[in-house]
């Protein structure tokens, strides 16, 4: 088992805990992390009761060894990882938080620099844009593909925002490679494990979204794919789930959020445009995220949301945008974070 302490655990506390489980026989093994100490404790669990064991002072947490997946758990890694983009920008383990903005789809070249100009100027550090699409239905407009790739290249050349962009399929992930900073796996595809694979061959960060109808436990198993390939830079998008409700497009589980920083030491971002489908949602729920500890938000902005090729009714115009980004870095303050 993995004995999790508090941050503020103290030497003292520590000690009592390992010399508890060695006079009954257990190896101890411990790790020292920047944030917290981690007890890694061998033997026989019959032997000792554990409700008792998580009442000692320090103790934040007791967790079996045997989760199913390894090298995303906290047990294996108890800091958190930073994602490093192109050298430019750090994500997670306390960074800055990272906003990411941008049409759901790139449209044409004019469109995407305009509102690239636009999000840069309030304060966005990642640009996004789709240039494949996943869509409901195969009469949509399904995105410009490698064109739409080199109009973002453009873009980042202008703005020096680096892009994330969506791979739907293993056979564009070599191309997509070749143009995104960080490459998108859709919520569609979360468990598309030979996409997951090829992800992971590909050598740049990842931003793994969220299946709709998929437990935490399932996301972390489908990052779980991508890490054992040798990528560590996995960043976790929750982007609302399919419950009951049905006035917003997803219910956006923001406990994930709680729950994933928890379970994983992976940067977890939020996406609230796709969590409620509706535009005059998303300050709030953009808000709520990051007071939920969330370390990046990825938001949907258009320069004509009515005119939009695809998700224009989630869309922010860049004067929302703008007006949110002073709010989000006030929460951001508010729960010691920066922005
Ligand atoms: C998107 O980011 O535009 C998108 C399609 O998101 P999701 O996969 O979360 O639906
Ligand atoms: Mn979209």
């Amino acid at each position: 088992m993995i004995i999790i302490m508090k941050p503020d655990a103290t030497e003292a506390q520590i000690n009592q805990i390992t010399d508890k489980l060695k006079k009954i026989g257990f190896g101890v093994h411990l790790s020292k992390g920047a944030e917290r100490t981690v007890i890694g404790a061998i033997g026989d669990k019959s032997t000792i009761q554990l409700e008792t064991l998580q009442m000692l002072p320090g103790v934040s947490e007791i967790v079996p060894i045997r989760k199913p997946y390894k090298l995303v758990s906290r047990e294996f890694q108890p800091h958190d990882t930073v994602v490093k983009i192109n050298d430019q920008l750090s994500v997670g383990a306390g960074s800055p938080i990272v906003i990411m903005a941008g049409p759901c789809s790139v449209e044409n070249q004019a469109g995407l620099l305009e509102v690239a100009a636009e999000i840069k100027k309030s304060g966005a550090k990642v640009l996004r844009g789709g240039a494949f699409k996943p869509r409901t239905s195969p009469y949509s407009f399904q995105g410009l593909g490698e064109e739409g790739l080199k109009i973002l290249k453009t873009a980042r050349e202008k703005t020096g925002l680096p892009v994330v962009t969506e791979a739907l399929d293993t056979r564009d992930v070599e191309l997509i490679a070749k143009y995104a900073d960080i490459i998108q796996v859709g919520a569609r595809n979360m468990a598309n494990f030979s996409l997951l694979k090829e992800v992971g061959k590909a050598g740049k960060p990842v931003l793994l979204k969220r299946g709709p109808g998929s437990t935490i436990e399932e996301l972390l198993m489908s990052a779980e794919y991508i890490l054992s390939e040798g990528n560590r830079n996995v960043m976790l998008c929750e982007r609302g789930i399919r419950t009951l409700e049905t006035y917003t497009r997803n219910t956006l589980d923001l406990a994930a959020v709680a729950v994933m920083k928890k379970l994983t030491h992976l940067p977890v971002i939020v996406d609230p445009s796709h969590g409620t489908g509706k535009w005059d949602l998303v300050p709030a729920m953009a808000k709520a995220a990051i007071a939920a500890g969330a370390d990046g938000l990825i938001i949907e902005v258009h320069m004509h949301p009515d005119e939009a090729m695809s998700d224009g009714p989630q869309s922010l115009k860049p004067e929302t945008f703008a007006q949110l980004m002073p709010q989000l870095r006030s929460v951001a303050q508010a729960v010691g974070r920066q922005l």
